[in-house]
């Protein structure tokens, strides 16, 4: 059975340039959890001369999907579009038990009322230090996961923020699945601070997900359907702009018009489709109000950096706020582990990838981490916490909100 483009899977020339590129190859030292290695698997299978074994679903398992190794290859070799075909595939291969897990997991996580009451009992106690000192402890990765939660509070986002003056155009903001349940703050801090540009934000109630989270756990058909649902939402408005903060959802929303090839609504939202950070970084800020004095080092999450090429307009933003020192976080571009789901179903390799971060971040000397998604700002906290780190781990757009005084902190 087919499932990918002949081509695609035909455009790996076996150089191996990206080998050193990957994370999970960076651990393993495992040709068979390298991207050559994978596609080679993701061949074999397409062409029908490999069965898909627990062995073989195990290796594309562990695939975080960070496409480094795009970044990386010189040849163009789309494996984003590789792995993410041959995942649906794999699914229909493993244990029943497995898929219905992997099913309730996908229904839970995008169905907004479901989130809503499964966080509900941590919500309160997020942020609390006698709950990270009780992690800390007893080791516990879970307990670190719910004190890295962001504190609950109230951050209520209008329909319409209309700028001063003369608005330079119109973005309608993409309020996510993780960044809605958990991080309001930080959808309310990124339209401040497009409406301190300049630009008129237009907020749809009642967004759903993306579909990047179905994605990752192979479940194709509710991606698409999601992404339907949320791309006539996007583009009713019609802005100028569609704009994420997450960067796992800007990536995806960028690819739309392959997702859900000949439709209209998925075509002009895949054009439209920004960054936050790179659209403010485009149109300019005026200059930042407050000192945020701190040493500071950038992580690129994979899906800004790997799947959107942004890297130097977040440096840029937060390198024009008065007192902040920027440093280099070595491989600041290599995985954190969180990588959509893949921090619940492959909790040992995630956890090798954030103590991997979190050396880094100490060999840095930083004071604060900033990322931009929410899932690397959990993964991190959670490792900070575990290991008993000072260091502060926030959403680039939240400190850029701090600094230009007009958001909440
Ligand atoms: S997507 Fe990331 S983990 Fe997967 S093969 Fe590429 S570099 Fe390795
Ligand atoms: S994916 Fe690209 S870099 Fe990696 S082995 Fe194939 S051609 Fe070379």
């Amino acid at each position: 059975m087919s499932f990918a483009a002949r081509d695609d899977l035909l455009a790996c020339v076996h150089c191996g340039l990206c080998l050193t590129s990957c994370p999970t190859y960076l651990e393993l030292g495992l040709e068979a959890d390298s991207p050559r290695g994978r596609i080679h698997l993701m061949r074999a299978l397409d062409g029908g001369e490999l069965e898909p074994s627990a062995e073989v679903i195990h290796h594309l398992d562990a695939c975080l999907g960070c496409r480094a190794c795009e970044t990386a290859c010189p040849s163009g070799v789309r494996y984003g579009a590789l792995i993410e075909s041959a995942r649906p595939y794999v699914e229909g291969f493993r244990p029943a038990r497995t898929r219905r897990t992997r099913a309730a997991l996908a229904t839970l996580l995008t169905t907004r009322a479901l989130r809503r009451a499964v966080f509900a009992p941590v919500r309160p106690v997020g942020g609390a230090a006698w709950l990270g000192r009780l992690a800390r402890r007893l080791a516990s990765p879970w307990l670190a996961y719910a004190a890295a939660l962001p504190r609950a509070g109230s951050s209520r986002l209008p329909l319409v923020l209309e700028p001063r003056g003369a608005a330079r155009g119109t973005a309608v903001l993409v309020t996510g699945c993780v960044a809605d349940t958990l991080f309001p703050r930080t959808n309310l801090n990124t339209a401040l601070l497009l409406r301190h540009a300049g630009v008129r934000v237009v907020v749809p109630p009642a967004q759903g997900c993306c579909g990047a989270l179905p994605m990752h756990l192979g479940h194709a058909a509710r991606a698409r359907a999601l992404a339907r649902a949320l791309a006539a939402t996007l583009v009713a408005p019609g802005a100028d702009w569609i704009v994420a903060n997450a960067a796992g959802c800007g990536a995806l929303l960028r690819e739309y018009d392959h997702l859900l090839r000949d439709e209209n609504d998925a075509r002009e939202t895949a054009h439209r489709s920004r960054d936050a950070l790179e659209l403010l970084a485009e149109l300019g800020l005026p200059p930042p109000a407050r000192r945020l004095d701190s040493t500071l080092a950038i992580h690129d999450p994979c899906h800004l950096a790997h799947g959107q090429g942004v890297r130097a307009q977040v440096r840029r933003l937060l390198a024009e706020i008065p007192g902040v020192r920027l440093v280099e976080l070595e491989e600041s571009d290599t995985c954190c582990g969180s990588a959509g789901t893949y921090n619940l179903t492959e909790p040992a390799m995630a956890a090798r990838l954030r103590e991997r971060k979190l050396d880094r971040i100490t060999a840095s000397d930083a004071d604060v981490i900033a990322a931009a998604n929410p899932g690397c700002i959990l993964q991190m906290r959670a490792g900070a916490i575990l290991r008993g780190l000072a260091v502060r781990i926030e959403h680039p757009l939240d400190l850029l909100a701090e600094a230009h005084g007009v958001g909440l902190s």
